[in-house]
């Protein structure tokens, strides 16, 4: 049976269509053809990227092998801190400097390792790191949001097959972000513990421990969508302890076995959701949002606002569970 469910957080509706997803070629697969022969971020090649601003290393100096985990800015930035801070509005029209920065985090020196195949010990490296950079990068007042998102798979929109995430500093907050932080003004208690209560009722969760719970949406935008929630409300994302951070690691090693074992490996989409810096907030769980990339959004979903998801999320957790 199909129905239109609207999200809870933000103002759009999507069409669960069960079955959809049965016809024939409807879920997107590539095979990428890679030896990593020329590969820029593999160990060895540091040459080949711009001069590295962070890593973690076992040995060698800066731009040297001997790293497990190497933040270089991006060759071609979306933004930069050249140009002044600046709004300018006119009417209708209003416009920001392209200020702010633009990092990549190459994950691991080994080209054949992803998420799909890293230990809980390599994965928690690439969470350290994450926090590491937010807290360097908060320190500069322009920043307004730091977004931290990874692209796997040429569909997913990711230039490089060697794992790796990006990290922009922004100078505004994101309109998604915004969005939530509206509608959680608007509540008296925290809509989070409420949706992981409802998933728990309408048995959509995925897995948990003492300290995160991995669950899917009641409005998936896509087929087995996974958020990853940690229990307890936390606003900000940099908080995180190591125990944290250990805990989070065995949660997303087991999301990525059951997509491989499942889905065999898609393309996916991951991005954080954490609260802006400059807000103080006690109902607000920092949130890690994994969208497998299955289908493409086309005209309709363009259009409308409206997005077919052919995989309703109770049907992909017994799936993802199976
Ligand atoms: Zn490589
Ligand atoms: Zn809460």
């Amino acid at each position: 049976m199909t129905n239109f469910r609207k999200d809870p957080l933000y103002n759009r509706w999507v069409l669960m269509v069960p079955g959809r997803g049965k016809r024939p070629h409807a879920f997107y697969r590539e095979k990428e053809k890679d030896d990593g022969k020329v590969c820029p971020f593999c160990e060895g090649r540091e040459e080949k990227t711009p001069p590295e601003i962070d890593s973690f290393r076992v040995k060698g100096k800066a731009n040297e092998p001997g790293w497990k985990i190497r933040v270089v800015p991006n060759k071609y930035p979306a933004l930069t801190r050249e140009l002044k801070i600046g709004w300018v509005s006119k009417g209708l029209f209003q416009s920001i400097k392209g200020y702010g920065t633009h990092e990549v985090i190459i994950e691991t020196p080994s080209h054949s390792k992803t998420l799909y195949n890293m230990d809980e010990e390599e994965i928690s490296l690439i969470f350290k790191m994450y926090r590491k950079r937010t807290i360097i990068l908060k320190e500069d007042k322009n920043l307004k949001y730091i977004f931290i998102f990874k692209n796997y798979g040429r569909i997913a929109g990711a230039s490089f097959p060697h794992s790796h995430s990006q990290i922009l500093g922004l100078p505004l907050i994101p309109p998604f972000v915004e969005e939530e932080i509206k509608r959680i003004s608007d509540s008296l208690n925290c809509i989070y513990c409420h949706l992981i209560l409802k998933a728990r009722k309408d048995r959509r969760i995925l897995t948990k421990n003492s300290d995160f719970i991995a669950l899917a949406p009641y409005a998936s935008l896509v087929p087995y969508q996974i958020t990853v929630f940690p229990l307890e409300h936390k606003p900000y994302f940099e908080e995180i302890s190591d125990v944290e951070i250990n805990s989070l690691s065995r949660i997303i090693k087991e999301i990525f076995q059951r997509y491989n074992k499942i889905l065999r490996a898609p393309a996916f989409n991951f991005f954080i959701h954490t609260f802006p810096r400059d807000k103080r907030c006690k109902n607000y769980h920092y949130h890690l949002q994994i969208m497998p990339k299955l289908t493409l959004q086309a005209g309709f979903e363009m259009g409308s606002g409206i997005f077919i998801n052919p995989v309703p999320p109770k049907t992909a957790i017994r799936e993802l569970k199976s």
